[in-house]
C-alpha cells in the first residue's frame, strides 16, 4: 500500500528589523518561489521552490484554509491527520498554530470548524452519536508530559493497540461539545507553556507541543475514530552554536533527536521508502498512525526574513527542500 505524502509549505512572517543596518534576507517572489541572499557569495541569490509560499501579507485565514480546513472531513470518516509548524524560534510557529486572540491561528479555527461540522451532522441525523474530545501534551527531553494534568506522571508511555492505533497510556482527555468548553480546559493548559523574555532558552522553544483533537462517530455495529494532531515543534535552531552546556546541551540533543527523526520519517514517506523509521523518537512514534498510511498531513515551515536569522533560514530551507519532494 502506498502512503500519502506530507505536503510541505513555507510561511514567511513580516519583517522585524533589529536596526537600520540589518538587511531583509528572504524575499517571496510568488506563490511558490522565494529568494534568499547567499551567505557564501555576497550579492547573489538562492532560489527555492515549494508547493505553496505564504508571504508576510498572507493572513491566518488563508494559511488555515489552504493547509488545514480540507483535512477535517477525514476525521469524521475515521482517518487521521497532522499539521506541524517547523522552524527556528522567533519565526512564527506559535503565531501560526495558536495566534493571539485578535488574530487566531490554526487551533481556534480548527476547533470551531470541527464543532460546527459535528452540529451540522447531528442536525441532519439526530440519532447519530458523535463525540469530540481533546488531549494536550508536550514532549520535552524525549519525555511525554500531560499538559492537562502537569506534574502527574513525569513520562507517559506511548503504546499501540491490537488495531495498530497509537495511544498514550494515562493521558487525560476532555470531552467537548462547544468552543467555550474547549477554551475552558485549553486556556489554563496552554498557559503552562507560555513564553517569557528569555525566549531562546525558554522551555516552550525547546519542547514540542501536541494538541490531539479526536472525533468518535458511533454507527450501528462500529465506531470510527479520527485524530487531528496540531503540533508546535521545538525551535529548529542549532543550539550547539550558542555554546550551551550541561542541562541546555542535553535539551538540544533531545530536540535534535526528535526533529531529525521527524525529517527522516517525512523524507522516507515522500520518497516512497519501504521502511519508515517511526521508532527514531517519541514524536515520530506518537505520530506513527497519523503520518503516512491513510492519513493526511501538512508541514508549515516558518521563516524569519531578517539577516540575523540567515543561518537558521539556510539550514531550515535545506531541511524543507529535502522533505518537499512530491
Ligand atoms: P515561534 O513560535 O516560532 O518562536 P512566534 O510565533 O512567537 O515564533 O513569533 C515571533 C514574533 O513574531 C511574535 O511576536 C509574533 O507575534 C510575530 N509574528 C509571527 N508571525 C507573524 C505573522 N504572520 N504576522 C504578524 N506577526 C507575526
Ligand atoms: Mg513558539
Amino acid at each position: 500500500m502506498s502512503s500519502t505524502k506530507v505536503r510541505v509549505v513555507v510561511r514567511v512572517r513580516p519583517v522585524q528589523l533589529a536596526d537600520s543596518a540589518e538587511r531583509v534576507w528572504v524575499h517571496c517572489i510568488n506563490d511558490s518561489t522565494l529568494h534568499t541572499l547567499n551567505h557564501r557569495k555576497d550579492g547573489q541569490m538562492l532560489a527555492y521552490d515549494f508547493q505553496s509560499v505564504f508571504n508576510p501579507k498572507s493572513g491566518q485565514r488563508s494559511v488555515y484554509s489552504s493547509c488545514v480546513q480540507g483535512l477535517l472531513s477525514h476525521l469524521f470518516s475515521g482517518e487521521n491527520a497532522s499539521v506541524f509548524a517547523y522552524g527556528p524560534t522567533g519565526a512564527g510557529k506559535t503565531h501560526t498554530i495558536l495566534g493571539p486572540p485578535s488574530d487566531p491561528g490554526i487551533i481556534p479555527r480548527a476547533v470551531r470548524d470541527i464543532v460546527d461540522m459535528r452540529n451540522t451532522k447531528l442536525a441532519e441525523a439526530p440519532s447519530n452519536k458523535i463525540q469530540l474530545s481533546f488531549s494536550y501534551l508536550e514532549i520535552y527531553q524525549e519525555k511525554v508530559i500531560d499538559l492537562l494534568s502537569p506534574g502527574a506522571v513525569p513520562d507517559l508511555p506511548i503504546r499501540e493497540d491490537y488495531d495498530r492505533n497509537i495511544f498514550i497510556s494515562g493521558l487525560q482527555e476532555r470531552e467537548i461539545s462547544s468552543v467555550d468548553e474547549f477554551n475552558l480546559h485549553f486556556a489554563p493548559a496552554s498557559k503552562n507553556r507560555s513564553t517569557a523574555a528569555t525566549k531562546l532558552n525558554s522551555r516552550s522553544s525547546r519542547s514540542h507541543s501536541v494538541l490531539i483533537l479526536k472525533v468518535k462517530v458511533t454507527l450501528p455495529g462500529r465506531t470510527l475514530t479520527g485524530k487531528l494532531h496540531i503540533i508546535d515543534l521545538a525551535g529548529s535552531e542549532d543550539n550547539r552554536r550558542t555554546g550551551n552546556q550541561g542541562e541546555r546541551l542535553r535539551e538540544s540533543g533531545a530536540i535534535n533527536t526528535s526533529l531529525l527523526a521527524l525529517s527522516q520519517v517525512v523524507d522516507a514517506l515522500n520518497t516512497n521508502q519501504l521502511r519508515v523509521p517511526y521508532r527514531g523518537s517519541k514524536l515520530t512514534r506518537l505520530l506513527q498512525d497519523s503520518l503516512g498510511g491513510n492519513s493526511h498531513s501538512c508541514m508549515i515551515v516558518n521563516l524569519a526574513p531578517e539577516e540575523r536569522y540567515y543561518y537558521d533560514t539556510y539550514v531550515t530551507l535545506n531541511f524543507a527542500r529535502k522533505t518537499k519532494k512530491i
